[in-house]
This record gives C-alpha cells, sequence and structure tokens, in this order.
C-alpha cells in the first residue's frame, strides 16, 4: 500500500477553518481511521487527498511525491462513499468494470479482474444483476468491489456503512478487516462511530475543530478497564 504524508494541511472557506493545520503520517498498509464529531473536518480532509479539494495550505504527499498539483484520477486511488451510488442503467458487472474501461482496459482482462473483485467481496455470481435487485449491504458491497478493482495502492472511505442497520453493518466491519489484510491496501477510513474505530483500526486519528487532537492505537487511546 501506499504511505500518506499530510503536512500542515489547512482548508479554509469563508468563515471556517474546515481543516486547520493537520500533519499525519499514515504507513504503507496501514488501516487509519479519522474519528471526530460531525464538522470537525474528516470529510475535507478526504476530498483532499482525493484530489477533490485544493488545500489553502500545506502539503499532501502520496509515497513521498506531493500531489497537490495532480488531478484525481492520476492519484489512483479507490474511493467508498456513504451514498455512493451505483450507475442504476448497469449491471454489476458494468458498474465494477467502469474504472477499467476509463484505464482502457481491454475486454477480456476486464472480465477476468471484475470476477475477482466480486469473488473477494463475496458476490460471485451476481454480475448480471442491476444495483436495485440488491439489497443495501450488497450494493455498498458492489461500489467496494469497484473501488479495488483497478488494484489502488490507497483506498478512501467516508461512512461507507453509515446508511445500513446495525448487523450488516457488523459483518461488513469484520469484511473490511478482512479484505484489508487480504490485499494490503493503505486504507483510510472515516467516522464518527467511537465503536467501529475501534474495531478495525490500527490506528485512529481522532479530529477535532479541524485539528487532530490525538493519534493511537486503539488500545492507547482507550483502555477500558
Ligand atoms: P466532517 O466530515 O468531520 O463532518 P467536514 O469536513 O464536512 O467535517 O466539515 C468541516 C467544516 O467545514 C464544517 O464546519 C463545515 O460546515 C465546513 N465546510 C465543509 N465544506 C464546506 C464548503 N464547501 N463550504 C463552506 N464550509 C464548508
Ligand atoms: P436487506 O434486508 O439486506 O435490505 P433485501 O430485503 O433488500 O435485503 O434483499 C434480500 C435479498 O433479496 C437479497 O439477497 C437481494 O439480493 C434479494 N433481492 C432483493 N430485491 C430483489 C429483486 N428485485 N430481484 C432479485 N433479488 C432481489
Amino acid at each position: 500500500g501506499a504511505s500518506v504524508s499530510l503536512a500542515d494541511l489547512e482548508k479554509r472557506y469563508d468563515r471556517t477553518n474546515a481543516v486547520d493545520g493537520v500533519s499525519l503520517d499514515i504507513r504503507s498498509g496501514e488501516f487509519l481511521t479519522l474519528l471526530g464529531p460531525s464538522g470537525s473536518g474528516k470529510t475535507t480532509t478526504l476530498m483532499m487527498i482525493a484530489g477533490f479539494e485544493t488545500p489553502s495550505a500545506g502539503d499532501i504527499a502520496i509515497d513521498g511525491t506531493s500531489v497537490v498539483a495532480m488531478p484525481p484520477y492520476r492519484r489512483n486511488i479507490g474511493m467508498v462513499f456513504q451514498n455512493y451510488a451505483l450507475f442504476p442503467h448497469l449491471t454489476v458487472e458494468d458498474n465494477i468494470g467502469f474504472p477499467l474501461k476509463q484505464r482502457g482496459v481491454p475486454k477480456a482482462e476486464r472480465t477476468k479482474l471484475v470476477a475477482e473483485a466480486l469473488e473477494l467481496v463475496q458476490l460471485p455470481g451476481y454480475g448480471g444483476r442491476y444495483p436495485r435487485q440488491l439489497s443495501g449491504g450488497q450494493q455498498q458491497r458492489v461500489a467496494l468491489a469497484r473501488a479495488i478493482v483497478f488494484k489502488p495502492r490507497l483506498l478512501l472511505m467516508d461512512e461507507p456503512l453509515g446508511a445500513l442497520d446495525k448487523q450488516l453493518r457488523e459483518n461488513l466491519q469484520l469484511e473490511m478487516r478482512r479484505l484489508h489484510a487480504d490485499l494490503g491496501i493503505t486504507f483510510i477510513y472515516v467516522t464518527h462511530d467511537q465503536e467501529e474505530a475501534l474495531t478495525m483500526s490500527d490506528r485512529i486519528a481522532v479530529m477535532n475543530d479541524g485539528k487532530v487532537a490525538q493519534v493511537g492505537r486503539p488500545e492507547d487511546l482507550y483502555d477500558r478497564p
């Protein structure tokens, strides 16, 4: 997986310092969670790493190279969001194959990679269905497959399980852990759910008011007697 280095990162809007001096080194292959209340700057930080927002100050380096001037598609990052809509008019197979098509991967290779991705998210045989024929959890697993099918070195996730019920959320948390262990991709995961952060992360960066208030392993941040 990729290493990611955030240095004095800032994002100012008219009235708000959405991100107010974040420095963080994320190691290759790490599962790092940004945890914090609504409005603490988690999504803005993620959007700057993805390249959809431009920092007001500071730097972002992926594998030691500054990406601030690089357009999103060139950063080769996978992404999953809470309401990351699948294309409703495309089958599961075509949804997952979309990023491959964008990258000019030939049809035969696409078919093979899509089948592998469906295996990974435990939906083999679902390639011919349409999104509306799937449950919420299945749709989110298809979104996950689409995010990893082109073998990115970095996966960004913003509350990907937020819209799901508790049981499904817990199942998918385990699946995220398994995928992370299998793939060796660096995961940066955003949530406001402390329990979720504790269950899944190698390390947690606690955000508050646009700043990182604390960083540490789950057991170091919250030692429960
Ligand atoms: P979180 O993901 O932790 O909920 P956000 O990064 O979404 O936090 O937002 C951090 C702060 O920046 C909030 O106060 C939010 O209202 C503000 N903010 C986010 N995006 C914009 C925007 N496009 N314009 C103005 N303010 C914004
Ligand atoms: P959940 O309780 O997780 O939301 P659903 O009730 O949406 O699940 O779906 C349960 C099962 O039925 C899933 O395996 C899903 O693939 C299947 N299913 C739901 N809607 C359709 C449909 N329109 N056509 C085919 N299969 C469907």
